[in-house]
């Protein structure tokens, strides 16, 4: 948005050292870093702690790169595939840590998780996956026949992953940051017209600030043009049932290349979610906010399918925002106009898998100048 000569002076300034913009997973997991650098953080949020994706997911914190591993290494090339691998296991080990200083205030439940093949070509793929994953050491089990028993084909066990109730993790992140969030006070406009500061310009303040970092997911391209068609908003959808006697699952995970997933939650619903394969053009490029039919639909069939044991009614239907980019890789990098807004954004579904370890690497480019890795995010500016 722009900001009228009307509006230019409206709001009260303040000034602020760090400003991160976006009170999710990733904004808290910034500031967090960049407190325990001595940093004089603030955080501002359009909503409030925990109101976008990140207390709309899933919950899994599965290690992953966005498709099966042999298909990274031809896509990204094998050094990337392992970068991005040990990014998730960083991301995950922060997230474990964060969990064990909240003292059993966030539920989390080391599950393992099972990538599942919905057919025999997925579990032909699924094997040369294994291979590969085997092949670099890591810790993962090749199922070659369903260890559900629930119609599958075969599967990868990755023991170390696990579930976790979001909106109590990034409250925990949050609280242990010792970081204050200003709600309801989105960034409508952002300027550096010289070297010493970044002008934010949001509903209660113009901030004055040395360096702000956006963790804007996929509400990015509304905030700066640099975006557009960098992160792609791009929407997901879940249910959950009411609660089971008993679970019927003790793991969760996706199947059918990632497109569809599962879980029990705490207190023994089921959650399916997905849909997103047969409904592409509905899903793409939104930022609404809502449960559409044929997705739900496609939720409903899935249950049927693969738990027809489980006969309790949906009780919830939601829907979420995630951020897509081209390659679905992370962004993280500057601003091309200024030098000292950065940006940790494009989780492409995957900011439980990948959230931490970026939001680590985004305030050590800020702080430190180091390189944001394969994360960078002029891998997507034309070369000039
Ligand atoms: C249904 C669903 C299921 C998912 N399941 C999983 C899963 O199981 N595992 C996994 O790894 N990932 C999953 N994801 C993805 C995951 O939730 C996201 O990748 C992650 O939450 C991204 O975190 P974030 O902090 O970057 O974004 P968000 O949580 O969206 O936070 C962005 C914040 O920025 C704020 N904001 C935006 N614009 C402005 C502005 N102009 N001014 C001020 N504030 C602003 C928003 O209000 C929001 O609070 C799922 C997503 C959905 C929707």
């Amino acid at each position: 948005m722009t900001v009228s000569i009307w509006q230019s002076n409206l709001p009260p300034l303040r000034e602020v050292d760090f400003l991160i913009v976006g009170a999710g997973l990733v904004g808290c997991t910034a500031a967090y870093f960049a407190a325990q650098a001595g940093r004089q953080v603030v955080i501002t949020d359009a909503l409030d702690v925990a109101l976008g994706a990140s207390s709309r997911n899933a919950g899994f914190m599965i290690s992953s790169v966005d498709v099966y591993y042999h298909h990274a290494i031809a896509k990204y090339g094998h050094d990337v595939t392992r970068e991005i691998w040990h990014l998730a296991k960083r991301s995950q080990a922060l997230w474990y840590e964060f969990i064990n200083r909240a003292g059993g205030t966030v539920k989390f439940q080391r599950t393992g998780s099972l990538l599942l093949a919905e057919s025999e070509a997925e579990a032909e793929d699924l094997a040369q996956a294994a291979d590969a994953m085997l092949a670099d050491d890591l810790n993962i089990i090749h199922h070659k026949t369903d260890p559900l028993k629930r119609g599958y084909f075969a599967a990868i066990e990755q023991p170390d992953d696990g579930a976790v109730q979001p909106f109590e993790l990034v409250h925990a992140i949050r609280q242990q940051s010792g970081v204050s969030v200003i709600p309801n006070n989105e960034l409508y406009h952002i300027t550096q017209h010289d070297d010493k500061f970044v002008t934010a310009y949001t509903r209660m303040f113009i901030f004055k600030a040395r360096q702000v970092l956006l963790c804007t997911n996929a509400y990015s391209p509304r905030l700066h043009p640099y975006f557009i068609n960098k992160v792609v908003p791009t929407r997901a959808q879940c249910l959950v049932t009411e609660p089971l006697v008993a679970p019927v699952l003790n793991t969760c995970g996706y199947s059918d290349y990632g497109y569809m997933y599962y879980r029990m939650t705490f207190d023994n619903r089921l959650l399916i979610g997905g849909g997103r394969k047969q409904n592409i053009a509905l899903e793409n490029d939104t930022t609404e906010d809502r449960v559409t039919d044929p997705v739900q639909q496609v939720l409903d069939n899935y249950l049927k399918r693969h738990f027809p044991d489980v006969t309790v009614p949906v009780s919830r239907r939601w829907a979420g925002i995630m951020g897509f980019t081209p390659d679905s890789l992370p962004l993280v990098g500057v601003l091309p106009d200024m030098p000292d807004v950065g940006f940790a954004v494009g989780f492409t579904g995957h900011g439980l898998s990948l959230g931490a370890g970026t939001a680590e690497r985004a305030v050590n480019m800020m702080l430190h100048g180091t390189h944001p890795g394969a994360l960078d995010a002029k891998r997507l500016e034309p070369a000039v």
